[in-house]
């Protein structure tokens, strides 16, 4: 099974991944984690440019095929493989990302971004996509360091970000979950638990 996890920096994707990954572990599963972009050499290289190479100008397009390129190599040497050897895949952020971030509110087209999309990825999905829904300017008290090159885009973008995950979750996966993200960290880890067991047929 493959899960992805969403939503704006700070909404805790990373604390219920780790969550996640250690109550699937109890159950015997064997689960392999990534993030979106990185996880892999071009993806990690890529993603310091995306992130912190400020002194490299990225027209819109640029960066939206740079995410594309990073999530390209991901699937072909991480998750496909661990996929076919029979692991759960976590994967922090997907493609709804780059459509939400670079499309809904960064003005490139939409449905050219699913399809390209569906290129980059060879028509692979995830499962499961949960987004975890919160305010930006909640989510974004929670971030202990300072904003990246995507966070300083101010908080019209981030707010038109949210709308965008609410908008395009159900087309990221056959089945799809949004949370409230200002719940305790506990009651998020139990719905997002129980939507997952629901899908396996396990209790
Ligand atoms: P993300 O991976 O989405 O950027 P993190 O999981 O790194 O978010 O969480 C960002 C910060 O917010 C961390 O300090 C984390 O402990 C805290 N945090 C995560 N979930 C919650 C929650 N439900 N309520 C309050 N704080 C949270």
């Amino acid at each position: 099974m493959f899960i992805s996890l969403d939503g704006i920096d700070g909404a805790g994707k990373s604390t219920q991944i780790d969550l996640l990954r250690t109550h699937l572990e109890s159950q015997g599963k064997v689960v392999a984690c990534f993030r979106d972009p990185g996880s892999t050499k071009l993806g990690e290289a890529i993603r310091e440019i995306l992130l912190h190479r400020e002194d490299i100008p990225l027209a819109n397009t640029s960066e939206m095929l740079l995410y594309m390129a990073a999530r390209a190599q991901l699937v072909a040497d991480q998750i496909r493989p661990a996929l076919q050897a029979g692991a759960t895949v976590i994967c922090d952020r997907f493609l709804l990302a780059n459509v939400v971030y670079q499309g809904v509110a960064g003005g490139l087209d939409v449905e050219e971004l699913w399809g390209v999309g569906k290129c980059a990825t060879g028509g692979l999905s995830p499962d499961v996509t949960v987004v975890l829904d919160i305010d930006p300017e909640i989510a974004v008290t929670r971030l202990q360091r300072g904003p990246d090159r995507l966070e300083k885009r101010g908080i019209e973008y981030f707010r038109k970000v949210r709308q965008g995950f609410l908008e395009q979750v159900s087309r990221a996966s056959p089945y799809s979950l949004v949370v409230n993200a200002t719940q305790s960290i506990e009651s998020i880890q139990n719905e997002i638990r129980q939507f997952v067991e629901g899908m396996c047929g396990t209790p």
